[in-house]
């Protein structure tokens, strides 16, 4: 499939904005322009405002057993297309092929359980005080929801946002990431073919800005639920107080990952450098600030270094290469601002620390030691192939550093202590934590975070009751 100008999906077609202005979209890898995005204007939002509000009326009578058939068909589509989508995804991302396939296959993971999901949104009969009284707690679906997702992985942050939405019978305006269209647009694709009617699941792209301060405070709309940055995850979730609207918001991370000198050390730098540079450390989850101890210190990092150095950064199109470029320029700047910054704070760069070639926006992993809690990068989520490493001495010096920050995503331990392993599971204020092993994303466990980094959760069964309310009837009988 060749990358093609993508279109706004309202009201059931696919079409160009009103007015019809485009922006361009950027491969990364080259920094050619691959193509053109309709770009959305207010009568544009009017226009899937209208149909929204009209295609959850429909949906909402759709039994939850017709509405899994239709998601499951969407999962076999998306399943289908799966080769000629992440090429799409890859191309404009930048990321492997082999990790825009298995993003892809995570969606489709993710469609069928919300499918089944949408059958267990049980309600509850309550005993009642009088006889011939029924006393019922019912589950519906909140309303029209708009969503708001981000170019790091165009595909899985809006299909769990959708899914979850459509499983519980609500309609759904996203916002898809601007930089990263087609793929996302794919994945709204599925959902139409497969029979999703009109007006259920919308697709608008244009100023993230303009769309969030139209949609947010519109009576049509609901619920939001905004993956992105804390800082304007807060001023959304500050819109959606103002007007009283139910919100989810996936934050940022700065994931403290704990290596003990009794972990098994080949293990934990196989998984932790792994993890460190999927989509060019681009993940909210990306291990950031490594905490050894101080007698496992040097051979982990020797360890982990070496690993940096077999990264083979390319074109995630070609075969072989193991980290893409990062998926815009700001990215690049922002690494070359956090590594001199901590370098002229009395950091040591290791490894990497620069720009990888002049054309694309490629950038070589990273190793940063000696760093201090007065350098940005500790502070802020870097969001790039960036490791930055502190040696600690005790258990308490490593839950402080751990629990330094306003985030609180993601968080590693290893360890082969069975009780440290649970003291970790308590003290860590983090929203998931992964003891040994990475196995945090999976459809059927929660995923979300606290302090900073957001509230509501995107998996397992916590994942759809963002999408319904609870109704109270109380009945007698005449
Ligand atoms: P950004 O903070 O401006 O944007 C982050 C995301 O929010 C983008 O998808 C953008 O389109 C969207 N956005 C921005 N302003 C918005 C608004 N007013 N209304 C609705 N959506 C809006 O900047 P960026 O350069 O794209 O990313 C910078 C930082 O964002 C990264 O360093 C990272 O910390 C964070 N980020 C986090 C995730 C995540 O998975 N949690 C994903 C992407 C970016």
């Amino acid at each position: 499939m060749a990358y093609q100008d993508v279109m706004l999906h309202i009201g059931g077609k696919w079409r160009a904005a009103q007015g019809g202005k485009t922006i361009d979209i950027i491969n990364p890898a080259t920094e050619e322009v691959i193509g053109k995005l309709a770009h959305a204007s207010q009568a544009d939002l009017d226009e899937a405002l209208e149909h929204a509000a009209k295609g959850f009326d429909q949906w909402r009578k759709v039994s939850p057993y017709e509405r899994a058939k239709i998601m499951r068909k969407a999962a076999a589509l998306l399943r289908e297309r799966l080769d000629s989508v992440a090429v799409l995804l890859t191309t404009e991302q930048g990321k492997p092929l082999a990790e825009a396939k298995a993003e892809l296959n995570g969606a489709v993971d993710v469609i069928e359980w919300f499918a089944e999901e949408g059958r267990r949104a049980y309600g509850r009969v309550i005993p009642p005080r009088l006889p011939g009284v029924y006393q019922l707690s019912l589950r519906e679906p909140v309303g029209v929801v708009a969503g708001f997702t981000p170019w790091n992985f165009p595909v899985n942050q809006a299909v769990r946002k959708i899914s979850a939405a459509l499983a519980a019978g609500c309609a759904f305006i996203l916002k898809g990431p601007e930089e990263t269209p087609a793929s996302c647009a794919e994945l709204v694709r599925a959902y139409v073919d497969a029979g999703v009617p009109a007006g259920v699941v919308q697709l608008v792209f244009g100023i993230p800005a303009e769309i969030s301060e139209y949609l947010i405070p519109h009576p049509v709309v609901r619920k939001i639920s905004f993956t992105g940055s804390t800082a304007v995850g807060k001023h959304l979730a500050s819109l959606a107080g103002k007007y009283m609207k139910r919100a989810t918001m996936e934050l940022g991370g700065h994931a403290p990952a704990l290596v003990f000198n009794d972990a098994n050390l080949d293990n934990a730098v196989n998984i932790l450098a792994a993890n460190k540079f999927r989509n060019a450390g681009q993940v909210c989850i990306a291990p950031t600030r490594f905490l050894i101890q101080e007698d496992v210190y040097e051979p982990f990092l020797d360890k982990f270094i070496a690993k940096c150095k077999a990264v083979k950064v390319g074109n995630g199109l070609e075969e072989g290469t193991t980290m893409g470029p990062l998926a815009n320029d700001r990215r690049l700047r922002a690494m070359d601002e956090f590594v001199s910054d901590a370098v002229g704070k009395g950091a040591k760069l290791r490894t990497g620390g620069k720009r990888s070639g002049n054309k694309g926006y490629f950038y070589e992993p990273t190793v940063l030691t000696d760093v201090t809690p007065e350098m940005r990068a500790m502070n802020e989520e870097p969001f790039g192939p960036v490791a930055l490493f502190m040696p600690f001495k005790s258990y308490d010096e490593a839950i402080a550093e751990a629990n330094r920050l306003q985030y609180g995503l993601a968080s590693y331990a290893y360890t082969h202590d069975t009780g440290r392993a649970t003291a970790l599971a308590g003290d860590i204020e983090s929203g998931l934590i992964g003891i040994n092993h990475h196995g945090l994303a999976v459809p059927e466990t929660p995923f979300g975070g606290i302090k900073d980094s957001g509230y509501g959760s995107e998996g397992g069964a916590e994942g759809l009751e963002p999408y319904l309310i609870t109704k109270f009837v109380s009945q007698a009988s005449l």
